[in-house]
């Protein structure tokens, strides 16, 4: 791939350029390995685009993009969608209104040190986890909504297949107990911290982005706590206000979008 300019940012912050990359990566490299889309997979399809058309924070064209092939796709009472038909309906060559994803990746505070490292997976993190927090933030009925949903598009079509497996075995393990919108914030946090356990001196990390429990001590000093018996412990009730503000609309950076 091409040596592309570093692009300095805040370690600290979420930015909507690599939130708008992941949706371009999803939705037209990823799906785009699939020629059609039927049983499981275009239920699962289903439900992902309609979360993201529910609780996707983004600029008003590209909510109204993914709302305009959330009601195409709810349309389809079919058994089977051909992707370049989606994809006509995503492009807007079909409609015509100002409706746009942005296309391309700018990787962001998910750029890599090098172009092999982080990027998607990174990006496709975030957004899950401002995904939980805007549920949250919104109050919406089914407090496993974007926990379901995000679960049926890595199984259907994650491409690094591993990462579905070992995410897979998360969700069969515990997502039936997440009974709140909070504890769905807090699941994704805490099985994401797992991974970067799983994940930590793996000849995939990055080393200028150590995996890390997160967030450290230095981002959320009082996340940390120590137990009478001198063992680390979290403060779940700080985690949760900190990752409510750290994945909050209102806080994502609109720097380098396109
Ligand atoms: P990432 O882990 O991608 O995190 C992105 C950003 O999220 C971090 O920079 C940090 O700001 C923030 N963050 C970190 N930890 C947390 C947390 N606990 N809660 C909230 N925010 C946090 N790779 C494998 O090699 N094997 C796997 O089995 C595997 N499974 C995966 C499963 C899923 C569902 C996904 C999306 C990715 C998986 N990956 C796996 C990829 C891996 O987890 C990383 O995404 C990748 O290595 C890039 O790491 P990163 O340094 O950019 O940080």
């Amino acid at each position: 791939s091409t040596l592309q300019e570093w692009r300095s940012f805040n370690k600290t912050r979420v930015y909507m350029s690599d939130l708008e990359s992941a949706l371009h990566y999803s939705l037209r490299v990823e799906l785009s390995g699939h020629i059609s889309i039927s049983g499981n997979d275009l239920t699962a399809l289903k439900k992902y685009i309609n979360v993201l058309s529910k609780h996707f924070p983004g600029r008003p064209s590209v909510k109204s993009a993914l709302k305009t092939v959330d009601s195409w796709l709810q349309q389809q009472k079919g058994t089977e969608i051909k992707y370049s038909d989606f994809r006509d309906v995503l492009d807007n060559t079909v409609q015509t209104s100002d409706a746009v994803l942005p296309e391309g990746v700018q990787w962001v505070g998910c750029q890599g040190s090098q172009s092999h490292y982080r990027g998607y997976p990174c990006a496709f993190w975030t957004l899950f986890h401002v995904l939980t927090v805007q549920a949250k933030e919104m109050g919406i009925p089914d407090p496993q909504e974007v926990l379901q949903a995000m679960r049926g598009y890595v199984s259907s079509f994650f491409g690094c297949r591993p990462c579905a497996t070992h995410f897979e075995s998360m969700a069969q393990e515990s997502m039936d107990h997440v009974t709140s919108l909070s504890a769905a914030v807090l699941w994704l946090w805490s099985r994401h911290n797992r991974v970067n356990n799983r994940l930590a001196g793996d000849l995939s990390e990055d080393p200028h982005f150590p995996k890390i429990q997160w967030p450290s001590p230095e981002l959320c000093p009082s996340c940390h706590g120590l137990k009478k018996t001198g063992e680390h412990h979290w403060d779940q009730e700080e985690v949760l206000t900190f990752l409510r503000n750290y994945f909050s609309s209102a806080h994502i950076l609109m720097d380098y979008l396109q």
